[in-house]
Formats: structure tokens, C-alpha cells, sequence
């Protein structure tokens, strides 16, 4: 991404700045991969809900994957049309089932039989029928990364394959409930492809059994969590959409007639958004050098959540001495640290940094933790 530094010292740190030129080729990218086939990609606003971040998104014709009801109501305001929209959760409650059936979302994800009874029941309430998919634990690790996996049954999420004929069944008796489909969602940041062949795999079982038995869906979704590159963020700037699309053209049986959802989050926005910091103070002790930011776990939370690591930069220093830092943030918790042993050039006070790859999962998780201020966002096209 492009980070223009004359103009990010004129704003006030810590922001999240999004390069929206780097995100609509990134669309494009996705666009361009699945032009032509049955393919229908909804953005995972939980990723990122920023209402600039979303219009664009709107703009290049995405659909929306929702989680809360607040949610919904965001997407709707972005301008999402409701038949693009899918509503997954394990808990939803009552107003968030009533939001998305007044609205008329194209379906909800189901994860349980007494969540498939509520939706029934308050659709009925409203003389109203409520387009669903069922949640499946498919049982597939993403074991080829150490990072989330929520499709093993060591999980809450989505219903096992051996109850699966049950709970069809129970869907396709209840009256205000119609069925459109199957739906996955095996983890995040999944870096290879094989998870997905193998859900694929899993995809073709389901739809050879469930048509042996004379029932065909409209639909299936896929999930998202296709990775990206923390590492090397300059280099590997789009994620790898042709491999991952390419792994359901060549693997899943598409039948005549049935729809593929996918519902990507972090791989759409991750890379367009940076999280921008001054330097507070140097400080060094017997064993380190900490640089302290004015930004922490409140602006970005991935790595005391997850251990997750943000390439840092120092967008302003010239020196070419380097020196070893601990990148760390303001706030009381061990655990607010950005970065052990990074090597960066002789930095002061005053110095602005940049946290990369910072797009997804940032500011969408920030918090007023020690009563911070939640941080601004600035974009490379005005707003
Ligand atoms: C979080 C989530 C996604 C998006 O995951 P990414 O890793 O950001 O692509 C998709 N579907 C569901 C159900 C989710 O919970």
C-alpha cells in the first residue's frame, strides 16, 4: 500500500489510513476471478465496517456476510441489497432474527435446531417465510496453519454431518422456514490450499447424498478465511484469489442451476489498511530498547489477542543505523506489545511508524479499554 508521509504527519496519531486504490484492485482481482461462473462473494463486514471501506465495496458488487444485528442494519445503510445478505451466529437473538426477516435478508445460517424453531416461530409471527442455510461442521482442520479453525467438531460452531439428515429434515417441515443450502466456514487465515480441497470433497458427499434422496439446494457457501501475507505485505499485496478460486472450479461438482457463496473478510481489506503511530519515548533498560507508541492493544488487538505480528516500519527517520527495539503500546498489560527484537533505524521520539496489513480485524476490534479514544480513519481519496 501506498502510505504518503508529508500528509499522514498532518493528522493526529494513532489512525487507521486505507489506500481505497489498493482495495478497489483488490475487488477487481476478486471480480476478475469470478466473472463467468456461479460464483457470488459477500464481504465479511465483521472484518472491517468502516462506512467508506463499505461503500466501496457496495460499488463493486459485493453481498454482505453478517454476524450481530447492528450488523445488519450497517450493511443495509452502506447500501447492500438484502437479497445479498447472509446472517451467521451461533447466538442470535430475538430482535436480531426480527431485523433480518423485516428486512428480508436472503438467508440466515443456522447453527442449531432451537435457533431454526425461534426463526420459524418469529417468521410465522410476521406471516413471513425466512430463507435459510444450515451451518455444517464438516470436520475439516485447517491444520496447515496454527491459527482459528472452527471446522472441527472440537468446536461450537455449525451442526455435525452424522445429525445433518435429522435436522434437513426438521427444516424442510417447518412451515415458515424455507431451505436454500449448506453452508461452511472452516477458519481464518488459512495460507494453503488443501483445507479447501477437502471441503470440497466434503461439499460433493453432502450433495450426492442429500440429491439420492430427491433434495437439490439453491445454494452453497463456502465461508471465507483465505489469508494473507503479514510478512511480506509490499511483495504479496492481493491475496491469492486465483489459487483459492481455482480449487473450487477444478474440485466442487457444481450441479445446473446451484449457486457458490463464498464470504470473504480479511483477504478483501487487510492490506489496504495501516495503523499509523508516533513515537512516545526510547527507552532502554539492561536488557532492551523499547520503543513505546502511541498506539496499543486498543488500537490494534491481533497481537496481544492472537500473537499475531504486523510488520512494523518507521515511515520517518533517515538513519541508516539499525538498532533491535521492543515495539510496545501505552497500555497496562504485559501482553501490549506489537513486536520482540525488530530491527528498525535508529528511531526517536516524535518518529511516525506504521503497522501494516492492518486493514482486517483492526480498527472493527478496537476498544475504549483505560478509557481511550477509539482511533480516526483517513483515506487516500477524500471523503
Ligand atoms: C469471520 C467469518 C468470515 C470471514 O472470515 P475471513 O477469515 O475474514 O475471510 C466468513 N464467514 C463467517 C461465518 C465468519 O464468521
Amino acid at each position: 500500500m501506498q502510505l504518503p508521509v508529508t500528509t499522514l504527519q498532518g493528522y493526529n496519531t494513532p489512525f487507521y489510513y486505507y489506500d481505497l486504490e489498493l482495495l478497489r484492485a483488490t475487488l477487481k482481482a476478486v471480480n476478475n476471478e469470478i466473472n463467468g461462473t456461479p460464483f457470488i462473494v459477500h464481504y465479511a463486514l465483521k472484518a472491517n465496517a468502516n462506512p467508506v471501506i463499505l461503500r466501496e465495496i457496495v460499488q463493486a458488487g459485493l453481498g454482505a456476510d453478517l454476524v450481530s444485528g447492528n450488523e445488519v442494519k450497517a450493511a443495509l445503510e452502506a447500501g447492500f441489497q438484502p437479497c445479498k445478505m447472509a446472517y451467521a451466529g451461533v447466538g442470535k437473538t430475538d430482535w436480531e432474527i426480527e431485523t433480518g426477516i423485516d428486512n428480508d435478508i436472503y438467508c440466515f445460517n443456522v447453527e442449531s435446531v432451537p435457533e431454526m424453531e425461534v426463526i420459524n416461530e418469529i417468521a410465522a409471527k410476521r406471516g413471513k417465510t425466512a430463507g435459510i442455510a444450515i451451518r455444517v461442521n464438516p470436520n475439516v482442520d485447517a491444520h496447515t496453519h496454527r491459527y482459528i479453525t472452527t471446522g472441527t467438531t472440537e468446536n461450537k460452531f455449525g451442526i455435525d454431518i452424522p445429525v445433518l439428515d435429522e435436522v434437513i429434515d426438521k427444516a424442510l417441515s417447518l412451515p415458515n422456514i424455507h431451505l436454500r443450502g449448506l453452508h461452511f466456514h472452516i477458519g481464518s487465515q488459512i495460507t494453503e490450499m488443501e483445507p479447501y480441497r477437502l471441503l470440497c470433497e466434503k461439499t460433493n458427499e453432502l450433495l450426492d447424498h442429500f440429491g439420492s434422496r430427491g433434495i437439490t439446494f439453491e445454494m452453497v457457501d463456502m465461508g471465507g478465511g483465505l489469508g494473507v501475507d503479514y510478512q511480506n505485505p509490499e511483495k504479496n499485496s492481493i491475496a491469492r484469489f486465483k489459487e483459492f478460486f481455482d480449487v473450487f472450479k477444478q474440485h466442487l461438482h457444481v450441479r445446473p442451476g446451484l449457486k457458490v457463496h463464498f464470504e470473504l473478510g480479511r483477504s478483501i481489506i487487510a492490506q489496504s489498511g495501516a495503523l499509523v503511530a508516533r513515537v512516545l519515548y526510547v527507552k532502554e533498560n539492561s536488557a532492551k530498547k523499547f520503543v513505546i507508541l502511541d498506539a496499543g492493544m486498543t488500537d490494534l488487538i491481533r497481537p496481544a489477542l492472537y500473537s499475531a505480528h504486523h510488520k512494523i516500519v518507521n515511515l520517518t527517520s533517515q538513519a541508516s543505523a539499525i538498532e533491535t527495539y521492543d515495539v510496545v503500546g501505552p497500555i497496562c498489560e504485559s501482553s501490549d506489545v506489537f513486536g520482540h527484537d525488530e530491527q528498525l533505524p535508529l528511531t526517536k521520539r516524535g518518529d511516525l511508524v506504521a503497522l501494516l496489513t492492518a486493514g482486517a480485524y483492526g480498527e472493527s476490534m478496537a476498544s475504549r479499554y483505560n478509557m481511550r479514544n477509539l482511533p480516526q480513519s483517513y483515506f487516500s481519496i477524500d471523503k
